[in-house]
């Protein structure tokens, strides 16, 4: 398996969770500059980075949940919040 994965130059543990069928998460939290990103379209992958937490465009600080209600970003293909409909990017609705 050590070295399937080396060959690879993935993680082992990711050959492992996709032979054993358990799904991978591709990060812990879903990140966006509210300014620079299109609802729908996918997000910049440094936003997405553990270590970002401002645009590297802009300088905005990084959104990882709704403004409005504070509920974690459940999928980046959603474009307003499921929970109290306020849109994720805040320059959409004008
Ligand atoms: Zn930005
Ligand atoms: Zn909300």
């Amino acid at each position: 398996m050590r070295g399937l994965a080396y060959a690879l130059s993935i993680p082992s543990e990711y050959l492992e969770s996709v032979s054993k069928g358990v799904p991978v998460s591709a990060s812990d939290t879903l990140k966006f500059c509210p300014i620079c990103w299109t609802p729908g379209t996918p997000p910049d992958e440094m936003w997405l980075s553990p270590k970002a937490k401002f645009c590297m465009f802009c300088g905005t600080a990084l959104c990882d949940r709704c403004s409005n209600c504070n509920q974690p970003i459940m999928s980046l293909t959603f474009r307003f919040c499921p929970y109290c409909g306020q849109p994720y990017n805040t320059t959409s609705n004008q």
